[in-house]
Parts: C-alpha cells; structure tokens; sequence
C-alpha cells in the first residue's frame, strides 16, 4: 500500500490537473467568445463604413452608379458597376466587400473578394443576396476560408446601391490564440510536474515528525526498552498530544509486562525447591524395598512427570530472567569444535535408539565469544528435536563452518517437517505444530525449546533461521560472530532485540 506522502502527492497532482485544465477551458471560451465578439463588430464596421461613403458621395449629388460599357448606355444589357470615383475610395476598405443593387446585381466586389477564386465570389454573392437584413453576423465556409458576414441595408433612398455585405477572415484576428494553447499544453505539464515534487517534499517535511514517532515506538516495542519513552516538546500540537498518550500506553505495557515477568519468575522461582524435594522422595521411595509392580510403575510416571515439571520451571525461569535481563551471559572465548563434537556424540547416541543415521559431513575450526553451556544448550536443543521430529529411518546432518561473515551451526534433518503456515509461529513461547498428539507422545515438549534458543543465539549477537517443507524434513541454522585468527573482529555480545527469526519454506 501506497504511504499517505505518495497518496497526498497523488491526490494534490489529480487537483493540480483538474484545476489547470478547467482555467484552460474557461480561458479558451472566454478568449474564443472574445474572439467572436471582435469578428462581428469588425464586420459590422466595414459594412457601415462603406454605406457611410456611399451615402456621403450620394449627398453631394454625385452619381454613385455608371454602366461599365459606356456604348450599353442605360439598355437592359448594361452592366451597373459603381462610379470610378466611388470605387477609388471603396478600394481603401480593407476585407472583403460587396456593394448589391435591388436586384441582388453586384456593383462592386472589393480587393479582397476579387482574389477569391471564381467558385468562392460566386458563392459569396450568392450569399451577399440571400442574407436576410437584420439577421446577425452569420459564418460562412468557403473553399480555403470561413468568414463572417454582415449585412447592411440602410443606404440612403435614391441611389441603385440596396445593400453592402462585408464579411472578415476567422483566421485574420489575433492569431495568438494559437501561440497561447501551444504554450499552455507545454507549460501545464511542466507546472503539474513542479507542484507534484513540491507537494512530495512538502507532505515529507510534514510527515518527518511522524517517521521519528514510528522509529522510536518501534525500537521501544521491542520488549526490552519499555522504560524508554518518546520526546514530548512544548510544541502543544497533534503530534505532541500522540507522543503523550503513546507514552501512557507505554507506561501501562511497562508496568503490565513487568508484573507478569515478576509473576513468572517468582512463580518458577518459588516451584524449583518443592519439586527437587519431590523428585528426591520418588526417587528414595522407587528405592526402598519391597515394591509391587503397580506402585513401580505409578511411581515412574510420577519420576517422569516430575522431571518434566522440572524442566518446564527451568526453561520459564530462563526466560523470565532473559526478559527481565537478569541473565548475565558470560563472554569469553569458546572453542566450537569440541562443543560440536561433543553435541554430535549424544546425537549419534539418541539417534541410536530412535533408529536413526547421525553424521556430521562438515565440521570446522571455529571461536566464538560467548557462554558455553548456554551455547551447549542451544546445540543440544536443535539436535534433540531433530532426533524427536525424524521417524526411524530418517538422516540427521549436523554441521559447522567457519567463514568469513561468521560461524554456522547446522542441523538438516529428514523428519516430519513443518508445514509453511506453522513455520512463522515455531519460535513463539508455548507454540508446538499439532499440540493434541504431541502431548501424550513421547515427543511432548513444552514448546519452549526453540524460543530459549532464538534468545541464546540472539544473546551471543546471532541470529537463527529455519527452513523446512512438510513431509520433507528441516533445516535449523544458527550464525553467530565468529573470533578466529582470520577475522580478529571485535564482537559485540549485546543481544540484538527480539527481531523475529528468519523462516522459510524449502
Ligand atoms: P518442543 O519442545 O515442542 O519441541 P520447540 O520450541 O523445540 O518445542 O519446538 C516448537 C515446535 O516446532 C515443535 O512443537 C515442532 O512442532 C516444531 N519443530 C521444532 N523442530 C522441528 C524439527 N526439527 N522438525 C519438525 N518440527 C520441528
């Protein structure tokens, strides 16, 4: 999903277009009816100003009309044109122009109108004589050119002139409208470009403050750092009065989480002694003669369910003390190899028994700083549920290499594996795959073992990853920072959060 700076971004661009296209549309309309209105007046002009000189040379008793065969005289095939002197000052009128007798006859055709081609003058007169006197400015498509005509027909009585047609070019007025839509389909891109990175760095300038919150709530709510609480300045603003009431929340999560903590480990504290002192009075009583089978038995499930309690207690108490960071993790050098091949050789024995292969194909020199019975444990703890999740038959392959980012423990097994939905959950407290029928088996954990190694491997500043497939078998990787003669890295041992684990499907 899109962050709310990409989707502010994108609703002020969406804006941006709309708002600019729509000042473009009524720009261009107000400009085009602008446009209209200037045609239509010039027109209206010309046809008036050529009645005016019609009128004026009319008033002063000149004839305004003669035939243009002088020989025709005033014979029915003369053809009236208007007089030389009449036509000198009509030829000053600029578009085009034409001067109509009653009969719809033409007088004269200005400059204009005689460069039009044969076809187009007599489209016009023809037009000229049909446009009826009061209608308003009307267009007309010519071959090459529209025009605007107007008609005036108001020439004074007495004269063969009955009305003037002038008409304009459309495409004669301000031909900036052309520039202006060429520069506006270049320009409005370029703005909607500039506002959409303006409002980018804007809406992320707005949202730094937001980006802290989030860094810092997120490095609190690892667990560990619940004592830590997030910068309240006297800026009195929204973000202030979330940080305030983010840190209440926290507050509340620090005391809750602590009092559970405490709960566990006194709890787990307070049961250590009473069930050593049980497991001492099963195991004195299982000695003492005689015994009936019944009593040998009823008091070997309590040996063994006691051991089991046992067990449980010390892995809650671990990690109840590990939480709380009571557990000092001892750092000094361990050699891995030996630790290894000791797991190896418990492996091989338990494998024994459950009727499976144990090997160890690679096996490397290798130190790390770190505690070594807790290192022990998170071996063994692999190792013992790869033996507990292989049927007879299976193949376990316990390895360890030494490269240069570090150290690698491995333990690859043939077994059950875990399916690719459960395999997120296998490092969560008290998860087990199939808890139902692993409770009665003799697999029966607690589901605790993967959780105490996770926070072993994370102690030592590892990590653990798991790969596995149902049916197929699994793979339990731990890295850790190596020390050897290679690296001489210096390690840091600070646990590194409870970022989750590493999983995936083979
Ligand atoms: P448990 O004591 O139940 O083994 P763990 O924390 O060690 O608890 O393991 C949690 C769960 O992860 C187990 O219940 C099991 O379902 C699964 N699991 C762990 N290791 C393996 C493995 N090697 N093969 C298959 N499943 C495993």
């Amino acid at each position: 999903m899109a962050s709310i700076r990409a989707r502010l971004t994108g609703a002020y661009a969406i804006t941006m277009v709309a708002t600019v296209a729509a000042l473009g549309t009524v720009l261009y309309a107000a400009q085009q009816s602008d446009r209209a209105r200037q045609l239509t007046r010039q027109a209206h002009e010309d046809a008036d100003l050529a009645v005016r000189i019609v009128g004026r040379v009319a008033a002063t008793g000149e004839p305004v009309t003669a035939t243009s065969d002088p020989l025709l005289g005033s014979s029915s095939e003369a053809i009236h044109v208007v007089t030389p002197a009449l036509r000198n000052v009509l030829e000053g009128l600029p578009d085009y122009v034409l001067v109509l007798d009653s009969g719809g006859r033409t007088l004269y055709n200005s400059f204009a109108v005689r460069q039009l081609d044969a076809d187009d003058q007599v489209q016009l007169s023809r037009l000229a004589i049909a446009m009826s006197a009061s209608a308003p400015a009307h267009p007309v498509r010519l071959s090459d050119r529209e025009l605007l005509l107007a008609v005036n027909a108001t020439v004074p009585g007495g004269t063969a002139v009955a009305r003037v047609v002038a008409g304009v070019d459309l495409a004669s007025v301000d031909p900036g409208p052309t520039d202006l839509r060429t520069s506006a389909l270049v320009l409005a891109p370029l703005v909607v470009l500039l506002s959409m990175v303006g409002a980018y760095v804007i809406a992320g300038r707005a949202f730094r403050p937001v980006d802290i919150i989030i860094n810092e709530v997120q490095a609190i709510s690892d667990g560990r750092s619940l004592h830590r609480r997030l910068a309240v300045d006297g800026a009195g603003d929204e973000l202030m009065r979330l940080n305030q009431t983010l840190n209440e929340m926290i507050a509340r999560l620090e005391t809750s989480f602590g009092a559970l903590r405490r709960f566990t480990a006194d709890a787990s504290h307070e049961l250590k002694t009473p069930l050593t002192v049980l497991r001492a009075d099963v195991e004195r009583a299982m000695s003492a003669p005689p015994q009936s089978t019944e009593q040998m038995i009823a008091l070997e499930e309590a040996l063994q369910e006691t051991r089991r309690m046992a067990d449980l207690v010390d892995s809650l108490l671990t990690l109840a003390r590990a939480d709380e960071g009571r557990f000092d993790v001892v750092r000094e050098p361990v050699a891995l190899e030996p630790l290894v091949r000791e797991v190896f050789e418990s492996a091989v024995i338990l494998g024994e028994d459950a009727g499976l292969i144990v090997s160890m194909p690679v096996v490397e020199a290798a130190t790390v700083l770190g505690d070594a019975p807790r290192l022990r444990q998170l071996c063994m703890n692999l190792v013992m549920n790869a033996v507990k999740y292989t049927p007879r038959g299976g193949r376990i392959d316990v390895s360890l290499s030494h490269r240069l980012d570090g150290v690698t423990f491995s333990v690859r097994d043939t077994g059950v594996g875990i399916a690719a939905t459960d395999l997120p959950h296998i490092f969560e407290r008290f998860w087990r795959a199939d808890r139902v029928r692993s409770r009665g088996s003799e697999r029966g954990g607690f589901g605790l073992g993967l959780a105490i190694s996770q926070w072993i491997a994370q102690a030592h500043g590892g990590s653990i990853t798991a790969t596995s497939r149902l049916g197929r078998g699994s793979i339990f990787t731990v890295h850790l920072p190596g020390v050897g003669e290679g690296t001489g890295a210096a390690v840091e041992l600070v646990p590194s959060g409870m970022s989750g684990p590493t999983v995936t499907g083979i």
